[in-house]
């Protein structure tokens, strides 16, 4: 078991903005920009690389929804769609996952340090971003 299972199976509290029968959206706990959201298959699979052909899909189509509603929300000029394979390229948990990170001019986050939110920053801005 990994700490998105634990999410997933909601033995972990997190701040969804997005479900559906094989994938999940939350926002990340260590918000790079306002928004930033992780999507992930409920399955587990250990990265991008191990993932098998059908969740990845979805869990690209969820991405791709999830980032036109978060630009809409949020007014971001732009995103991030990134995927971080192993720990030589900063992957820290081992449940594939990618990373959707607004950006809002070029230098809202020009170099990407992670920072603790606060609990009622994630709360409203679940609020704010939770997709119907
Ligand atoms: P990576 O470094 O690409 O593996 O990304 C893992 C991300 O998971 C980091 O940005 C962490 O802030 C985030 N993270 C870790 N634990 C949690 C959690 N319990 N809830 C939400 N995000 C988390
Ligand atoms: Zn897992």
């Amino acid at each position: 078991m990994c700490i998105f299972c634990d999410i997933v199976e909601g033995k972990i509290p997190s701040y969804k903005v997005y479900e559906d029968e094989d994938v999940l959206a939350f926002l990340d706990i260590s918000q790079v920009t306002k928004g930033h959201t992780l999507v992930i298959p409920k399955k587990h699979s250990d990265d991008f690389t191990q993932c098998e052909e059908n969740d990845m899909i979805k869990v690209m189509q969820a991405a791709q929804t999830i980032s036109q509603h978060l630009m809409m929300s949020t007014n971001a000029k732009g995103m991030h769609v990134l995927s971080n394979v192993h720990e030589a390229a900063g992957q820290s948990v081992k449940h594939f996952h990618v990373h959707l990170i607004p950006r809002y001019d070029k230098h809202d986050a020009c170099v990407i340090e992670f920072q603790e939110s606060e609990a009622q920053d994630l709360a409203a801005l679940q609020q704010a971003l939770m997709m119907k």
